[in-house]
């Protein structure tokens, strides 16, 4: 008989180990080995079972074994001994606490949150990088709170077809059998949020909460009786649906995200967030329910609101592919932004957030540009790519003036790094002059053994879901071997990252797995997207490719890449490969996981690695860029990726002494000693924390300050800016102060007239630019010096300063009009400039 429901009844502990509760549902197990390990050691079986799950594992163990574990004298005083600890953990000062004048709480927004396999809340990089920012943050003491959804099913889970086609298979959660608790008000009641949807109706959601160590995670969660039937499949699926359903889950968990947060301060006494950080565009409808809450609670206007929720904003931006921005058609947008859901904002403001070259179209990365003083991408190239590509709000400025910086993202170390790591070679930053080769090499052989124990049981598990039997399967127990040089690819599939890039020569593929001195073996892994034909094709290559009996011993394919396999892969690979389109990867982070556990990167130059290749750290594969046939490019890349293999990787792999590749293990050891401190989460965190939401508080207290008197100034003046801008204009400029030989040093006098338009001389800044000029009398390398207001004639107010000439050989000047207040966070923020 089939379950029709099914639903967790949790377990009801012994007194002496009622702590074991709270050890089970405060996340920090997932990244602490001890706690993990007293789990594992209540039962083993069960344990397994479970899938590594403690609120699972406690459901599973009877009563009567319970009765029995609370006598064992020992292990009752092991889980006193770790409450005790993760107490401490949650409550001491760490180092934000050692800091002054940080803000007191901030709210960070995300679609998905990948904290651990037990709440499977992600697809990819993106969510797992959101889950290691709320664990980092944890461990820095940051007073953070984690916004998002929780999906009834999550994303899908994969499996494949005997014939290699991606199969999907989404699995119902039951919240009760997550580490969640609901939210309640000061009623004791589930606390409710609610958001109005068209012709209406309203969209209700609880709110639980997940503990991340010391961080709390607010998942929105629809599935509840006062909503319609049709509504209460709004958080049924991540990145599932058609535009209407994202729109409704992006308006939930923007809108009704912010108003979880006010509910769980006021139910905890949390410090309210001085700093909203928008991770990706989905969630940005968050600055507009805020800007209503400022319009109704504190009588601002749009503008003045607009002002004080920008100052304390940050957006993060995580992908250069164009596909990749969230967009919507204007007219969904205008029927869901609807009086009802923000009472008194005025429809055309709120579109022309959203706004792009596109008129049909709202642009969610757009609007979190709007809606943000300070905006960021994840690596130094992708902050660079980004300033390009959203150069378009900021016409007039050059692409490095634009006003998006970078942060390159981190990885959480005690998630991702093999315990034996730190064991044999301490924390990050510590040296490795006490660790021999010989042990070295000794703890890169265990880590592979393991992966290959795992890569054999998922190959046998996998055939048997395709439909093999067991009297088949023989082989699976001599796939792979410990000794050969294993290479890992795992990444979801999307065309830029080449899945297939490595079948690009088959049969030069099939002679360096083959080769009989030298030979690689090579695990492959990633998610289609489910409505992406094209990338689940790519995935069936790969599988044909590797069904093949004569190399399936050295290629497999592993369905279903979630953290819990991701983590084998990570700590066992030799080598992690990364080949994706430059610069189309914003970041990547798999290959920074790799590295933490002594993996060398085999990569192109993209995203984090094109700033930490150091020429010793692993290897870069040279990339065509300016090659524009992509089949061409795929050819050359694919070459150079052979030829790194055979001829540097492998050799250096293969050539021993005494049984210890030399060669490999200076390179893991300089891995270790120089990339695993920068790739660190807490790294990231740090900088967020002193670059991005430290000067954000700062703004937001300067503009509330005084009943929002920064608000109102900052509004005014814009509206100031906006009435005179068409007006101003550079009449005249003079170089007569140009020396009669100009020589590199020498002092050059520009002089402009401006007509203001009414604004006054403080209202600008006039600056002389000078520097190379080429045939198109393009600026390059310049110099910019801020005008002296020198006085006014003839209507024209005149400025004027002394550059000293910067180079030799062809130069060029020119003056140019920015906007100028002490409140703006640089001069191109407004994206408004007038050039001679
Ligand atoms: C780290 C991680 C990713 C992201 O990897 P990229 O290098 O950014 O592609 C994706 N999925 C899982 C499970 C991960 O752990």
């Amino acid at each position: 008989m089939r379950a029709l429901r099914r639903f967790t009844v949790r377990a009801q502990l012994p007194e002496r180990l009622a702590p074991l509760q709270t050890l089970a549902t405060n996340l920090r197990w997932s990244w602490h080995p001890a706690t993990r390990e007293l789990f594992a050691t209540l039962d083993p079986a069960a344990w397994e079972r479970s899938g590594e799950d403690p609120v699972r594992l406690l459901g599973e163990i009877p009563t009567a074994r319970l009765t029995e574990l609370a006598e064992d004298t020992e292990l009752v005083q092991t889980v006193a001994g770790l409450a005790a600890d993760l107490e401490r953990y949650l409550t001491e000062d760490r180092w934000y606490q050692g800091e002054e004048g940080l803000p007191a709480g901030i709210a960070y927004f995300s679609m998905e949150f990948g904290v651990s396999e037990v709440l499977p809340n992600y697809s990819g990089g993106l969510g797992v990088l959101a889950g290691d920012h709320l664990k980092a943050a944890s461990d820095l003491g940051v007073p953070l709170i984690g916004v998002g959804l929780l999906y009834q099913s999550g994303y899908f889970r994969q499996s494949l077809s005997l014939d290699g086609w991606q199969l999907e298979h989404y699995p119902v959660l039951d919240p009760q059998g997550l580490p969640l608790q609901l939210l309640t008000g000061a009623d004791g009641a589930p606390a409710i949020v609610e958001v109005a949807m068209p012709e209406g109706r309203t969209l209700a959601a609880r709110v639980w909460q997940a503990a991340v160590g010391r961080v709390p995670l607010l998942l929105l969660d629809a599935d509840i009786e006062a909503n319609d039937a049709d509504l209460r499949t709004v958080t049924d699926r991540l990145y599932g649906g058609d535009q209407d359903h994202r729109i409704k889950q992006e308006i939930l968990i923007g809108v009704g995200g912010v108003r979880a947060v006010r509910a769980y301060c006021a139910a905890t006494g949390h410090p309210e967030p001085e700093v909203f950080h928008t991770n990706e565009g989905h969630a940005g409808f968050l600055g507009l329910e805020r800007i209503r809450e400022l319009q109704s609670s504190k009588r601002l206007d749009f503008d003045q609101a607009l002002s004080a929720v920008r100052s304390g904003t940050v957006f993060t931006t995580h992908t250069p592919v164009p596909a990749g921005i969230d967009r919507f058609p204007v007219d969904l947008v205008r029927r869901y932004l609807t009086d009802a859901l923000l009472p008194g904002l005025p429809t055309d403001r709120l579109l022309a957030m959203g706004a792009e070259d596109d008129p049909a179209m709202f642009n969610m990365a757009h609007m979190g540009m709007r809606l943000a003083q300070r905006a960021n991408g994840v690596s130094k190239l992708h902050g660079e790519v980004s300033r390009g590509m959203f150069g378009g709000l900021w016409r007039g400025f050059d692409a490095d003036e634009v006003p998006i910086g970078s942060v390159t993202n981190g990885v959480h170390g005690h998630t991702w790094e093999a315990a034996e790591v730190s064991g044999l070679i301490g924390e990050p930053g510590a040296s490795l002059d006490h660790v021999g080769d010989a042990e070295l090499w000794g703890l890169r052989n265990a880590l592979r053994a393991r992966l290959v124990d795992e890569v054999r049981r998922r190959v046998r598990a996998a055939w048997l879901e395709r439909g093999a039997s067991t009297p088949e399967l023989g082989w699976t127990d001599h796939v792979f071997d410990p000794d050969v040089l294993t290479v890992g690819f795992a990444r979801r599939v999307p065309t830029y990252k080449r899945l297939t890039l490595m079948l690009r020569d088959p049969a030069r593929l099939r002679d360096l797995l083959l080769d009989p001195h030298r030979p690689v073996q090579l695990i492959v892994a990633g998610k289609s997207h489910p409505a992406d034909d094209g990338g689940k094709a790519l995935i069936q290559q790969i599988v044909r490719f590797a069904d093949d009996p004569a190399v399936r011993h050295r290629i497999v394919f592993l369905p279903d890449y979630d953290m819990s396999m991701a983590r084998y892969l990570y700590w066992g690979c030799d080598v992690w490969l990364n080949n994706p389109l430059r610069p189309l990867e914003a970041c990547g982070t798999s290959g920074m996981k790799s590295a933490l556990n002594g993996g060398l990167n085999l990569s192109i130059r993209d995203g984090w690695w094109d700033e930490l290749y150091d020429g010793g750290n692993g290897w870069a594969i040279p990339t065509a860029d300016g090659i524009d046939d992509p089949h061409k490019r795929d050819d050359l890349e694919a070459q150079a990726l052979y030829e790194l293999l055979a001829t540097q990787v492998a050799p250096a792999f293969y050539e021993r002494d005494s049984g210890v590749p030399p060669k490999w293990t200076g390179l893991v050891r300089h891995t270790w000693e120089t990339l695993r401190p920068q790739v660190q989460a807490t790294r990231m965190v740090r900088e967020y924390v002193e670059n991005w939401y430290a000067p954000a508080a700062e703004a937001a207290r300067t503009v509330t300050a005084s009943d929002y008197a920064g608000a109102k100034e900052i509004a005014s003046y814009r509206e100031k800016l906006n009435t005179a801008w068409t007006k101003v204009q550079v009449t005249g400029v003079d170089a007569s102060g140009l020396p009669d030989t100009p020589v590199v040093g020498a002092p050059m006098t520009v002089r402009a007239a401006v007509d203001l338009g009414g604004l006054s001389p403080e209202d600008v800044i006039v600056e002389a630019i000078v520097g190379r000029v080429d045939e198109a009398d393009e600026l390059d390398d310049t110099v910019r010096v801020a005008m002296k207001h020198v006085g006014a004639t003839d209507g024209a107010d005149r400025f004027e300063a002394v550059v000293p000439l910067p180079h030799a050989g062809l130069a060029g000047y020119t003056v140019r009009v920015l906007p100028q207040h002490p409140l703006l966070a640089s001069p191109a923020e407004l994206g408004k400039v007038v050039l001679a």
